[in-house]
């Protein structure tokens, strides 16, 4: 076995990740340990100021309630995200997250962030939940208050070392296990409480951007699956594995579209002029009650363009010049004026990239476009897992102590695992928390964590016996370099191990072909499904032969081991799952209605940890009383 120094911390309690949950889990928990004189440690795969979805920053807060200023409801939220989740949303989470996320948001406002105002000193709001800032550096913002809480507290921020698996002790969760990317160190962290906020997974599917753009995503290439391989791995419930997310946005590099639609009041078209919204609006007679519903779920409305493309419409483009002219109108009796806004709009314009998503801007220069001239494609992407935005994937988690929820066992957030609690992306079925939910969601998850390690914490039980195993097993694929790499001309053609990229090629097939991807126009079936699941099953015994060159490749063997649990809960669930609710987001080709008499309930999940079975259940939904 590769000779790398075992590196023991012990700790009450352990963030494994560096995100906006995490952040969120770390101010909070932080605050109440320092109390308790616990002990609290972060630990980032990456370098926190700049990890995760924000790490370029991001141009709108997504979720502010406004309950101060009498603009909305905590209850208004629930009707939000239950309609534009087609009638499938965990209302206890959802609610828990809209009554704190305002504050949150305030907390962020007096760390530094520049929140846009009006003349009035009110917010600026990009639309109804949304709030515009100048977010180019707001990852350092919310890292900055993480880190200066995790001090304050004596606590420990250790970056640059990737989270494989959890320990458990039965089922309760004792910590965790990881190795650093730098240096040969591998780590095992005793804990008295877990949190996991490893983000959501990317390049599970085969992205659109192959060849010389592959890296390039709409969800950012740094998040693997790792929090949905960590749960279920710990033989944690989950739920809504089915429910991915597709955007659709800028093509090819994969810009936002929200100050367009939203801010610049833009249109989208097929290559024929249609606005595939109002020419289509007819369709969404089908999905009522949902597809009735202002605003129209995303999906829905993904789904409108879809049927353009598949009826050659295509491309679909975001109308830009017809949306800048349209505000640029108001001043055109009066030429410099004109001159000043048309400036305005169009830089407008180009800072909307260049504050999330720099290579949409690099792309536009490089195609000669001109926003203010000429219209620019949009395009769904492959799909994507991401539980904190349009999806739903995660963790089946306790509701709030003090709602009437049936989904409660204990603590807030916490897993059917005991002592492990999960947040954003990782905790499921409470989508449209964005960035502040995320936050505020950790916060909440910050707290319990540590009222539980204060109410019933002890010391971890840990099996060093297995941890070795767990050493030997994951630094294996180094082994097998250093055993084989010689012994055919070409490193890459071996017959004793295959590399990362070659792995993930084939993982991203089987998900493109059989899972419903881009290449399949977003449509599966049951035999496809099952197709896919025999691939897999093939798939998951060559994962043991992956070879790994340095600390780079092996977290990237890593990686693709965590995102084919990711995709084996999704495929599962999708055929487990008998008709069609996310059209959009994906087709049961064989079941193409929505049939709420069988379906409108949870698909739920479970791994068993010592069969390796997968168990696959409904669960109710439950309606928040009076909303
Ligand atoms: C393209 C895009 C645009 C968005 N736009 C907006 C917007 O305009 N407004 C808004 O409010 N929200 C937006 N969001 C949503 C927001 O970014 C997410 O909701 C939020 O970041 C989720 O927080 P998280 O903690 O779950 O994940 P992240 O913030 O992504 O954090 C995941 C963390 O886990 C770490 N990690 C991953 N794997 C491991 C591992 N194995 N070991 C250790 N650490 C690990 C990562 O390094 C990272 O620190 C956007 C998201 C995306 C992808």
């Amino acid at each position: 076995m590769a000779n790398w120094e075992t590196v023991v911390v012990n700790t009450d309690l352990l963030i494994c990740g560096g995100g906006f949950s995490a952040c969120g889990a770390a101010t909070e928990a932080a605050y109440w340990a320092k109390k308790k004189g616990l002990k609290v440690t972060l630990v980032d795969k990456a370098a926190l100021d700049r990890s995760g979805a924000v790490a370029m920053g991001l141009s709108a807060i997504n979720q502010y309630v406004g309950i101060k200023d009498g603009e909305n409801t905590a209850e208004d939220y629930i009707r939000y995200v239950r309609s534009d989740l087609m009638g499938i949303s965990r209302e206890d989470l959802v609610y828990n997250i809209a009554r704190h996320v305002d504050s949150t948001v305030h907390l962020f406002e007096k760390w530094g962030l520049k929140i846009w105002k009006d003349e009035a000193g009110k917010y600026v709001h990009e639309g109804r939940w949304q709030l515009m800032i100048n977010g180019e550096s707001y990852k350092v913002i919310i890292a900055e208050a993480a880190k200066n809480a995790i001090a304050a507290a004596g606590g420990e921020i250790i970056e640059r070392v990737f989270i494989v698996d959890p320990l458990m002790d039965g089922n309760k969760c004792v910590g965790a296990v990881g190795f650093s990317t730098r240096e040969n160190k591998f780590y095992v962290f005793k804990a008295k409480a877990v949190i996991a906020g490893m983000g959501g997974a990317v390049h599970v599917f085969r992205p659109r951007s192959v060849g010389e753009g592959f890296g390039r995503s709409w969800y950012p290439p740094f998040n693997s699956g790792s929090s949905a391989y960590f749960t279920i791995k710990a033989g944690a419930e989950m739920t809504c594995q089915e429910v991915r997310f597709i955007p659709v946005r800028f093509k090819d590099a994969y810009g936002p579209v929200g100050a367009w639609f939203l801010l610049f009041k833009s249109r989208a078209i097929s290559a024929t002029g249609g606005d595939y919204m109002v020419v289509r609006k007819a369709e969404l007679e089908n999905w009522k009650p949902y597809g009735l519903v202002k605003p129209i779920p995303a999906n829905l409305r993904n789904y409108l363009g879809m049927l353009d493309t598949e009826q050659g419409l295509g491309p679909l483009y975001m109308e830009t010049d017809e949306a800048i002219k349209n505000i640029a109108a108001q001043f055109k009796d009066d030429p410099k004026a004109f001159k000043k806004k048309m400036k305005e709009l169009e830089s407008e314009a180009w800072e909307d990239f260049l504050d999330m998503t720099i290579s949409q801007a690099i792309l536009w220069a490089a195609q000669n476009v001109k926003p203010e001239e000429k219209h620019s494609e949009i395009a769904a992407c492959e799909p994507y897992f991401i539980g904190s935005h349009s999806g739903a994937s995660g963790a089946w988690v306790s509701g709030p102590e003090d709602l009437p929820t049936p989904y409660k066992w204990g603590y807030a957030n916490m897993t059917t695992a005991e002592a492990l609690f999960a947040v954003g992306d990782g905790s499921g079925a409470s989508s449209h928390k964005f960035s502040s939910g995320s936050h505020a969601e950790g916060r909440i998850a910050g707290k319990a964590a540590i009222k539980y390690i204060v109410e019933k914490g002890k010391e971890p039980k840990v099996d060093m016996a297995e941890v070795e195993k767990l050493k030997a097993k994951i630094l294996l694929p180094l082994d097998l370099w250093d055993k084989h790499s010689k012994e055919t001309t070409d490193v890459e053609i071996n017959t004793n191990y295959l590399l990362p990229r070659q792995f993930l090629h084939r993982l991203q097939k089987i998900m493109d072909e059989y899972a419903g991807g881009v290449i399949s126009g977003f449509k599966t079936s049951k035999s496809l499904c099952e197709r896919g699941l025999e691939l897999m099953a093939l798939l998951k015994q060559d994962a043991e032969k992956m070879g790994a060159r340095n600390h780079h490749e092996l977290m990237r063997v890593w990686e693709n081991n965590q995102r084919v649990y990711q995709a084996e809960a999704h495929i599962r669930s999708i055929l487990f799952r008998e008709e069609t609710r996310w059209p959009g987001y994906y087709f049961r080709a064989d079941k193409p209605k929505m049939d709420d008499a069988n379906w409108k309930c949870f698909v739920n999940c479970q791994w068993d940890r010592k069969t390796g079975e997968w168990k696959m259940m409904k669960k109710d939904i439950w309606t928040m009383p009076g909303v």
